[in-house]
């Protein structure tokens, strides 16, 4: 069993448990009953989980959406602290075990640069997880600039976990089937990285890094069809001197949260590099198990299981 690292595990905080009660509204009252008690957990089951699994560390989040639906900005600023206190407070307790990505409140793009600085320089994390857009704003637009211009300066990665979007998609119409994880959220968080890629925000701040869960929320598949209508349509600007695949691969990095197939992994890693994509699980909402036989058991090159089980994570997030 090859040592792991996982990117993308949840938490709650107290303070924070009210906005995540909607996620549950439709699931039976028992696994909502389980996942409040696992995401609640951090000295018990997680830990056991974790050593069945291999799992050396784990970089711990807050379950979404956390502060980003909170509708007074200044109430979110003082949450979000709350919430990275408390999940440094936790980490302090396993120090070895857990690592953080700072939860931030969008609302205010000037104090979530402020609040990733405080917790990356003074609470040790390492960068933040942000959950989908913020009452319709995506992380491309000019006011975000703040934002992205701290983060390349920390040198830290931005998780960019799936979330609703502020309007549902008229195509999901009458297919609640469709909704959030099974398709609605790949559109969406794959779609928020595109504006990223094609405002030019990577071309603005080129050390900046961002992660995806899900394999890559199809990125890796669609490379050469970015390029081809890129060139076919629009050409290269000042926005976007390179192709869109340029900075997908330059500043993107993958994680095989919820994805445990082995064909989409090898479409990522000949996509996008052998050093973009990292081993997470999204516990407690996935399988640990499967998550764990996935990048033992699947077919790989030693040397490209350690990078994808832990190595690109260390470099990725410096924890060596
Ligand atoms: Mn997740």
């Amino acid at each position: 069993m090859i040592r792991k690292i996982a990117l993308e595990e949840h938490f709650l905080a107290p303070d924070l448990i009210p906005h995540w009660e909607p996620t549950v509204a439709g699931i039976p009252d028992a696994v909502a009953a389980r996942l409040r008690r696992q995401l609640c957990d951090f000295d018990g089951e997680r830990l056991e989980v974790m050593d069945k699994a291999g799992i050396s560390k784990s970089i711990l989040s807050l379950a979404g959406p956390g502060v980003q639906d909170e509708k007074d900005a200044g109430k979110a600023v003082r949450l979000a602290q709350s919430a990275n206190d408390f999940l440094a407070t936790q980490i302090a307790r396993h120090p070895t075990r857990y690592g953080g990505f700072a939860h931030l409140a969008m609302q205010n793009p000037t104090a979530a640069a402020d609040e990733l600085e405080r917790c990356v320089t003074q609470l040790g994390m390492q960068g933040a997880m942000i959950d989908g857009q913020t009452h319709g704003q995506y992380l491309d637009e000019p006011q975000f600039h703040v934002f992205w211009e701290r983060a390349q300066a920390l040198d830290v990665p931005i998780y960019l976990h799936p979330a609703d979007p502020e309007v549902a998609y008229a195509g999901l119409r009458g297919q609640p089937k469709l909704k959030r994880a099974t398709w609605e959220w790949t559109v969406e968080t794959a779609t928020h990285a595109l504006r990223l890629v094609f405002a030019g925000t990577f071309e603005k701040f080129p050390g900046a890094k961002l992660i995806l869960g899900h394999l890559g929320e199809t990125l890796p598949y669609l490379l050469w069809r970015f390029d081809s209508r890129t060139q076919i349509l629009y050409g290269l600007s000042e926005e976007m001197r390179h192709l869109p695949s340029f900075y997908i691969k330059r500043n993107i990095s993958l994680t095989t949260s919820g994805m445990c197939s082995p064909e989409p992994l090898r479409c990522a890693v000949d996509g996008m590099g052998a050093d973009s994509v990292m081993f997470s699980v999204d516990y407690p909402f996935e399988d640990t198990e499967t998550a764990r036989a996935f990048m033992d058991d699947t077919v790989l090159d030693e040397a490209l299981r350690a990078k994808l089980a832990h190595g690109n994570a260390e470099r990725l997030l410096k924890l060596v």
